[in-house]
This record gives C-alpha cells, sequence and structure tokens, in this order.
C-alpha cells in the first residue's frame, strides 16, 4: 500500500480542478484495503474510492479525508461454452480489457472502446456507449464491504443496473470497494442494427468488418471525432445526463416537438439536443467551453475553480429549464467533505426521475 499526503485532486481528476486531498491510498493487494479503511477509522477521516477521476470532480476546498484507490492488476480467464469468464481485477485501465477481448474475438464490450477509466469504477455508473453496456455482460463483481469489513460477491441482479446506474452509485453508495469484476464473453459479432453512429460511419466509409476488432476500430474513430481525449483536453466526458421518460411524458414531449428516443435502454430525450436548441454548443463559459461536437461534454479550458463550474453548470441548467421545463442532471460525481451536499450520485435517484438536484430556479 503506498500513502501520500496533501495531493491535489486537480492531478487525480480528468476535469482538473479540486484542491488538497489529505491522504490518498494506493492498495495494491486485497489485503491492503481493510488497512486502508483502518487509516482512515483511527483518524476518525471520511473515505472517497477513486478511479482514474474520469467521472469525478474535486472542489476548491479540497477532501479532508482519505481517498482510496484500486491498483490491483490481473485477469484470470476460465473457457464457457463459445466464450470465457473473465475476472478482471480493478485496478486494470479498461480499455486494456476491450482490446484484449476484441483481440480474441469476444463479443459484449467493443462499443465500449476508448472509455477512459479503472474497471473498479465500470460497474459503479453501468458504463455504456454506442448501443452496449457493461450490465449485459456482468455476472457478478467482488468486493470490500465497508459495513462488515468482510469481502463478498454481488451478483449481477443484485447490483440492480440501469441506465447509468447501479446499487454503487444510488443506494449503497460509498459502502462497496469493488475489488473486481466478472464479465461472460462470446465469440461472435454485436447484432445488427448497430447503433445509428456506427451504422453511418461504417456506410459512409464503406466498412464491412463487423468483427468485435472491426467495431472496435469504428467506435475509436467515432469517439476521436467527437470526444475530448482527457490527456489532452480536460473533461468529465458527459457532465450532464440523459433524460429518461415515461410514455405518458414523452408523448407530451413530442407534442411540444421535442424528439424522442425510444430504444431498448428506454425512451429518452437527447440533452445535448437540449443544449443545442439553447444556443450553448460551442460557447465558453466561465472558462467551460460546450463542445461543439458533443454538447453533454464541458471541456475546462481556462476555469481555475469550482465556482466558475458552478456559474456555468448553473446558466446552462436554467437556460434549458427555461426552455423546456426539464432539469438536467450532473452525470459525474464529485468529491465532497462530509457536510456537504453531493449533486451528484443521490442515493434513491432513479432514472426517470426529473426533479431539480442543485436548485437552479
Ligand atoms: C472523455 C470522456 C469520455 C467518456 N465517455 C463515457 C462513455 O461513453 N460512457 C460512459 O458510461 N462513461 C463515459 N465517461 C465517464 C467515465 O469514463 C466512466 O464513468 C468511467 O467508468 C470512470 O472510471 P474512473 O476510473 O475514472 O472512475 P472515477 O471517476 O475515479 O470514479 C467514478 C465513480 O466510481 C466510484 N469508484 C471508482 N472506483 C471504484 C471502486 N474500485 N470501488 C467502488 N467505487 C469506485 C467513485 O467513487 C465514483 O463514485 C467518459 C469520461 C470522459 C472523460
Amino acid at each position: 500500500m503506498r500513502l501520500n499526503e496533501n495531493i491535489l485532486i486537480s492531478s487525480l481528476t480528468t476535469m482538473s480542478l479540486g484542491g488538497p486531498a489529505r491522504y490518498v491510498l494506493e492498495v495494491e493487494t486485497p489485503r491492503d484495503i481493510a488497512d486502508a479503511y483502518g487509516f482512515a477509522r483511527t483518524l476518525k477521516l471520511p473515505t472517497f474510492v477513486l478511479g482514474y477521476g474520469a467521472n469525478t470532480i474535486g472542489r476548491d476546498e479540497g477532501f479532508n479525508g482519505v481517498i482510496i484507490i484500486n491498483r490491483m492488476q490481473g485477469m484470470f480467464e476460465e473457457p464457457i461454452e463459445n466464450g470465457i469468464r473473465l475476472k478482471i481485477m480493478g485496478g486494470e485501465y479498461w480499455d486494456h480489457v476491450v482490446e484484449y477481448a476484441c483481440n480474441k474475438g469476444l463479443t459484449g464490450i467493443e462499443a465500449l472502446s476508448k472509455i477512459p477509466g479503472l474497471t473498479g469504477a465500470a460497474p459503479v455508473q453501468n458504463i455504456g456507449a454506442y448501443g452496449q453496456q457493461i450490465s449485459d455482460v456482468l455476472t457478478e463483481i467482488e468486493v470490500f464491504d465497508t459495513q462488515t469489513d468482510s469481502v463478498k460477491t454481488l451478483s449481477h441482479d443484485e447490483l440492480q443496473f440501469s441506465y447509468r446506474h447501479s446499487i454503487l452509485n444510488t443506494t449503497e453508495y460509498g459502502r462497496y470497494f469493488v475489488i473486481s469484476i466478472t464479465l461472460e464473453l462470446h465469440v461472435g459479432v454485436m447484432p445488427r442494427p448497430f447503433y445509428n453512429s456506427i451504422e453511418t460511419f461504417m456506410s459512409d466509409h464503406a466498412l464491412t468488418d463487423f468483427s468485435p476488432a472491426g467495431i472496435r476500430a469504428v467506435v475509436s474513430a467515432i469517439r476521436t471525432e467527437k470526444l475530448p481525449d482527457p490527456s489532452e483536453k480536460a473533461s468529465a466526458g458527459s457532465f450532464f445526463k440523459n433524460i429518461y421518460l415515461s410514455e405518458t411524458d414523452a408523448e407530451t414531449a413530442e407534442s411540444n416537438g421535442i424528439p424522442i428516443r425510444r430504444g431498448d435502454d428506454g425512451i429518452k430525450i437527447n440533452s445535448a439536443w437540449l443544449i443545442e436548441q439553447c444556443h450553448l454548443k460551442g460557447k465558453l463559459l466561465h472558462g467551460f467551453r460546450v463542445s461543439k461536437s458533443a454538447p453533454l461534454v464541458l471541456i475546462n479550458e481556462s476555469a481555475q475553480s469550482y465556482a466558475d463550474l458552478n456559474a456555468a453548470r448553473a446558466e446552462i441548467v436554467n437556460k434549458v429549464y427555461d426552455k423546456f421545463g426539464y432539469w438536467l442532471e450532473q452525470e459525474p460525481v464529485e468529491i465532497v467533505n462530509a457536510e456537504q451536499p453531493n449533486p451528484a450520485a443521490a442515493p434513491g435517484t432513479t432514472p426517470i426521475q426529473n426533479t431539480p438536484i442543485y436548485g437552479a430556479n
């Protein structure tokens, strides 16, 4: 286990915001986990589990607590019919896992190529992209339960996955440290039709390689065109979530001229469309650029503080609310000192709830 003191959260997160964390503990073996939580308890400090920091934002005042990072590496596979069961330690970089699977001709996660982050974080918000989500292939995870100080297994069903949610970021937020995850992947190709942007890209470029490696190449190319590379431009990916609606609310939205998408994952409004309609695409707000190619993404070009983010967020949320009557919900989690409310990952948040969470009215 490695212990560091007074590390800037801005250096640990891709949005590059946030003051010092009092302690950062990097766990390298399962035995380290109990020691890390024991360390925090002895000092009576709160804990926050961090991965690569691609979906997490720090605040100016920093964190008077212990950040714990899973650095455990390794992948272990066993054969199943027409595929493999793959157990991956939470410290593995997620995209290495996708690359490994695609190189073996295994389908199931190829559309999740190039999502920045560590494997331990992947089930937390049920990462998804281009028609796939990790819950489609995840069978179980191994966790350290901070309530009982014991290691246990949580099944797919126990995790209660939905769009950008699992119990890990809702009802049991902060309780479990993800040690490893297990996926079942099969030899094959993604079923058609593919997600719109994949179909369009393939037909525009006359591509016919539908193998996992072929789809990975397409998704990587689309993402390079659309999304900022966190190693070059500071962002937390999509800053706002899409809005999921009931059928009745969707009909109301449609009658008001708002485009609705109906898919396997539910009925949704593309929040990027709402932002675009408010003429915010490409705008620089308090140091944050609303991405031209992906308006849900805020790029930190010159913001110095969390106060800038607060101001930019309020401007976008208010404009969308004033024009359409929908509240945009924030996707990234924030590292907060115990007494502050956290605008994301609020326990009990449901995918179709659309209520204000940071009171922008
Ligand atoms: C440019 C860009 C593009 C992105 N594109 C997508 C996309 O297409 N689809 C998508 O779903 N996401 C996307 N994201 C968001 C992000 O990549 C994912 O949420 C990813 O899983 C975050 O991994 P991380 O290791 O950085 O997690 P972190 O940001 O470090 O943590 C995220 C959450 O998981 C918790 N956590 C982390 N590790 C553990 C653990 N071991 N045990 C328990 N809890 C843990 C943290 O406490 C926090 O609540 C994107 C982000 C960026 C910057």
